[in-house]
This record gives structure tokens, C-alpha cells and sequence, in this order.
């Protein structure tokens, strides 16, 4: 079995989506988008393990606990045709610098720099496609108490959507990861705490502790 770092590895493009839980929109003071808010975060954030050093020097950093999706299999342009194309699916992180990420929005700027800083983005442990099953609940607690309870019956868009809709305009690419949105409950981290990303339905829990 591929293990999940040589997946990381293996990875050319990572993509996401803002405010595709309708709670979370809330939460920001942001409108519920009528079309997938998508942007790219950086391979070269990438991290996986139990230890992650986290960035001291952007302000405050956010925790966002998403479903993540590996396509396994190439997708021409406009040729999506369902899951089926995706390898792996698990828990990642998409930290966010936010302070940073509010000054951005302010001057209409892209948000690299508030999301694809080092060790941005997380990825727990990726399992085969076979565990897939939906819907998926997942949950994130920091410090032992429960702070990201999500369920993908709430997303706005659905993980399939998303991957149509990116594959309008790109290739998908075998390695490429896609963050699926973040449910409520985003708050900050500081070095010193203990996350835990749980799902029952993946049989996944994992324990990151943050220096
Ligand atoms: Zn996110």
C-alpha cells in the first residue's frame, strides 16, 4: 500500500473551496456563494505526521477540518464523469493564516499568502477509495473538546460538484488532492495544543500535536 507521504509527494495540485458549509459562511460574515469559491493552495505546503511546527510569524493561524479527495485516474478537460476517478479520501487541514487572509479580502489580493504558508496544509492519512462511503461525518477536537462537528449532507456543493466544476477549466491530474470545504466551528491554534481529526465512517483518528 502506497503509504500517505509517498501520495504527498506524488502530488502536483491542491485545491479548495471557501465557504461551502452554509454555517461557516455565517460564522465569517461572508455571503453563501452562488458558484464553488475555488483557489489552489501550494504542494509546497504540504505536511503529514503526528508533529507539525506551526508558523509564528502571520499572525493569527485558523483550523479547518475538511474531507480531502486524491484523483487516482486522469480526467481530460470536461470529462468528468463521477467519483470514480478519485483514489484516496481523508482528513486534512487547511490552515489559514487569517488576519492575513482579512487584509487580503480587504484589498481584493489572492489569498496565497494566507493559505500556502509552510506546513498550510495537512493531510491526516489517506485511505484506499473502498472506505468511501457517503455521507461522512468528521469531527476535530483541540485540546480534547470538541470544535468541528461536520457532515457532507451539509455541503452546499457536493464533493462531486466541485470536481465537475474545477474539471470545466482544468485537467484533473492522477496525485492532484482537493479540499472539500470546512464545516463551523474554525477557531484559532497555538503551538502547544493537541488535535485529534476523527471519522468513524473512514475508521480514522488521528493525533497532531502542534509545536
Ligand atoms: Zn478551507
Amino acid at each position: 500500500m502506497t503509504s500517505t507521504t509517498q501520495l504527498l509527494n506524488q502530488c502536483r495540485n491542491v485545491y479548495a473551496i471557501g465557504r461551502n458549509y452554509r454555517a461557516h459562511a455565517a460564522e465569517l460574515n461572508n455571503p453563501v456563494p452562488s458558484q464553488p469559491l475555488l483557489f489552489s493552495k501550494s504542494t509546497a505546503s504540504l505536511c503529514t505526521g503526528n508533529r507539525l511546527q506551526l508558523a509564528t510569524h502571520l499572525g493569527t493561524i485558523h483550523h479547518e477540518l475538511e474531507v480531502v479527495l486524491r484523483v487516482g485516474q486522469a480526467v481530460a478537460l470536461g470529462q468528468f464523469d463521477g467519483l470514480a476517478c478519485c483514489s484516496h479520501v481523508g482528513l486534512g487541514i487547511d490552515f489559514t493564516a487569517r488576519d492575513v487572509q482579512t487584509q487580503l479580502k480587504q484589498k481584493g489580493h489572492p489569498w496565497l499568502r494566507a493559505k500556502s504558508f509552510q506546513a498550510a496544509t495537512y493531510i491526516s492519512t489517506l485511505q484506499p477509495w473502498d472506505r468511501w462511503t457517503e455521507p461522512l461525518t468528521f469531527q476535530l477536537r483541540r485540546n480534547q473538546k470538541l470544535v468541528q462537528d461536520g457532515d457532507t449532507r451539509h455541503m452546499i456543493f457536493s464533493m462531486s460538484h466541485l470536481l465537475a466544476e474545477l474539471n470545466t477549466f482544468l485537467p484533473l491530474m492522477i496525485g492532484d488532492l482537493i479540499f472539500t470545504g470546512t464545516p463551523a466551528g474554525v477557531g484559532p491554534v497555538a503551538p502547544g495544543d493537541t488535535l485529534e481529526l476523527l471519522s468513524s465512517e473512514l475508521a480514522t483518528q488521528t493525533r497532531l500535536e502542534l509545536c
